[in-house]
């Protein structure tokens, strides 16, 4: 073509959708994409290869949303099928690496559309790399709350239910729950009631998302005890 199309050439983005466990930004990725595949874009999904337990070739949202996927070794990986792509879509991205900023920052420049999902805090409440430097470069950002499962208010971050050593411990309802600040901080003083019927807990379809228990185990409070970090 001697001339473009449009006085500029149409240049990509970034978006990024971040918060908690159980959230909402799978499911806020999926719907990102589907409407991008509605809108007969070419569409091209990733997710971390550590995640791959459950389902490997599938987005899947606690509430059993799901998208077919690619898993990926490492952020580089996503270079190698994206060409076509005109619209991303990466979920977990909190475990890609650092590599994965490079990666985005390259696909945007090639005019794709690029949307990253991860949590943007660890289970100690600490930033988790690299999605703080992908908030920093997006053009658009979203940031999604769960629900305490203490108190019921909203719930900016990931509880660590068990005591369990590093910093990525892949896991579902059974290792981690979404609390607000105050639970959070109050760690194991307070336990979520028992609840029978936890909404997207179904624990019959297999998924990318490790499983939630259907019903939780009564927890007794330990007194004096803190959580880590
Ligand atoms: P994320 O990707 O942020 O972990 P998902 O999109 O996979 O979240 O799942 C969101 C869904 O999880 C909700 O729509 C709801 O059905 C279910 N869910 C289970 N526990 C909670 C909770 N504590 N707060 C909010 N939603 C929850
Ligand atoms: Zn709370």
């Amino acid at each position: 073509m001697s001339e473009p199309a449009f006085p500029y050439p149409v240049s990509g983005w970034i978006e990024v959708i971040v918060g908690s466990m159980y959230s909402g930004k799978t499911e806020e990725l999926i719907r990102r994409l589907r409407r991008a595949q509605i809108a007969r874009q070419k569409v091209e999904i990733f997710k971390p290869g550590i995640d791959d337990r459950y389902a490997r070739d599938a987005i899947v949202s606690h509430s059993e949303l799901r998208i077919p996927s690619r898993s990926v070794k490492d952020a580089s990986d996503i270079l190698r099928y994206a060409h076509e792509a005109q619209v991303i879509g990466i979920d977990e991205g909190q475990f890609l690496g650092p590599a994965l900023v490079r990666v985005c920052e390259r696909l945007a420049r090639r005019g794709k559309r690029v949307i990253v999902a991860g949590l943007d805090q660890d289970y100690r409440g600490k930033p988790f790399e690299p999605m703080p430097q992908l908030l920093a470069i997006a053009e658009y950002i979203t940031k999604t709350l769960a629900i305490c499962v203490v108190c019921g208010n909203p719930a900016n971050r990931t509880y660590r239910k068990v005591r369990r050593g590093g910093l990525v411990v892949v896991g579902g309802a059974d290792l981690y729950e979404a609390r607000c600040r105050r639970c959070f901080e109050l760690g194991r003083r307070v336990s979520a009631p028992e609840s029978p019927n936890p909404p997207g807990g179904s624990d019959e379809t297999s998924s990318a998302r490790p499983r939630q228990r259907s019903a939780r185990r009564p927890r007794r409070p330990r007194r004096g005890v803190r959580k880590k970090g």
